[in-house]
């Protein structure tokens, strides 16, 4: 198994380096871009499913289809603009790719997923409210098997490896983050370069204490967090889009992630956890929910056995819990 999920790995990381292309480029021009609305009121753009088509086109034949995605193609259907300019933006890589070969990659996301079989599950633009404002964003790829994700790949096209999270700010061409469960994690340019090994910090509890959670108060509690942080020798706290905050955990440069529940009843999606999620993993980060119960992701598109999400450096992450516990905050 192990010599086919170094292909996956291959594969799934040159796909999401081509989608990466396709929509930094459309990044460039963000006036421009297309963007309506989701049932659930979220935004989705021509690049959200340029990414998802592109990424579905490039695993055909890889041997596992099934793919659990953030879109699906109903809107294009309807859409003949928004259709014509995705249809557009995939052939700037696939040029021989038809309108229905778009459609139904990008239709091929709709798997259930759960707890046996293998699948592929991706957000093709995790934060698009932060792609929107000309911030942090990332094409999140796992690969799950028997309900365990084995691969995991982040393209950052906002984000250097060596950048400090703290001034926040926009590098392309970024880099992206790769992890094979039990093979560590690595990132490199998006434009090529060597892969370095991503590794967490080595941090302890007389450290000052480095978070980073989401900029939209509706996805995670900023009170919580600062309450959490209360506990701490100081802290630094920075708020970026996407999983990116999971590499930037691997990549040493802040110490823990929050995901602090803002509502009772709202499940995690699987796509907004399992690559980056196993990359933290596998640089030494520990990834629990706020019980500190391992995310499961065998339970279909959600994480319907979690609440919330800490993903810190090993004793961070346990003193995260116990203050978490301390304060009644589950
Ligand atoms: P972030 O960029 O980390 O804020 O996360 C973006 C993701 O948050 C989106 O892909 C959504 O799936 C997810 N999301 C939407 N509503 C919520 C919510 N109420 N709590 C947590 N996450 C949410
Ligand atoms: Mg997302």
């Amino acid at each position: 198994m192990s010599t086919q999920l170094t292909t996956m790995k291959t594969r799934a990381t040159d796909a999401v380096t081509a989608a990466a292309g396709v929509v930094a480029n459309l990044a460039s021009d963000l006036d421009r871009i297309i963007s309506v609305s989701k049932d659930d009121r979220s935004p989705v753009t021509v690049a959200d499913f340029a990414a998802q088509a592109v990424v579905g086109l490039m695993l055909r034949g890889c041997g596992v289809e099934a793919m659990v995605g953030e879109e699906d193609a109903a809107q294009l259907r309807e859409n003949d603009v928004l259709r014509a300019e995705v249809v557009s933006a995939v052939q700037r890589v696939i040029p021989d790719a038809s309108v229905d070969d778009v459609l139904t990659a990008i239709d091929s996301g709709n798997s259930a997923g759960g707890p046996t079989g293998a699948f592929w599950t991706l957000d093709p633009i995790d934060g698009t409210k932060g792609f929107l404002r000309g911030g942090q964003f990332a094409l999140a790829l796992g690969f799950i098997e028997e309900g365990e994700v084995q691969l995991g790949v982040l393209g950052l096209p906002h984000w250097g490896l060596e950048a400090d999270p703290r001034g926040c700010s926009v590098q392309p061409p970024g880099s992206i983050c790769v992890a094979q469960r039990g093979c560590g994690a690595q990132g490199w340019p998006l434009a090529g370069g060597d892969p370095v090994d991503l590794r967490v910090r080595d941090w302890s509890p007389g450290d000052v204490l480095r978070t980073c959670e989401s900029v939209e108060s509706g996805h995670t509690s900023h009170d919580l967090s600062d309450q959490i942080k209360e506990a701490f020798h100081g802290n630094e706290a920075v708020r970026l889009d996407s999983q990116a905050k999971y590499a930037v955990v691997a990549a040493g440069a802040a110490d823990a992630y929050l995901r602090l529940p803002t509502r009772p009843g709202y499940v995690e999606r699987i796509w907004d956890h399992a690559a980056g999620a196993l990359i933290a993993t596998e640089a030494g980060a520990v990834v629990s929910d706020i019980h500190g119960k391992a995310l499961d992701f065998s339970r279909g598109r959600g994480l319907e056995e979690n609440k919330g999400v800490i993903c810190a450096v090993p004793e961070a992450h346990s003193l995260i819990l116990q203050r978490i516990k301390d304060l009644d905050l589950g």
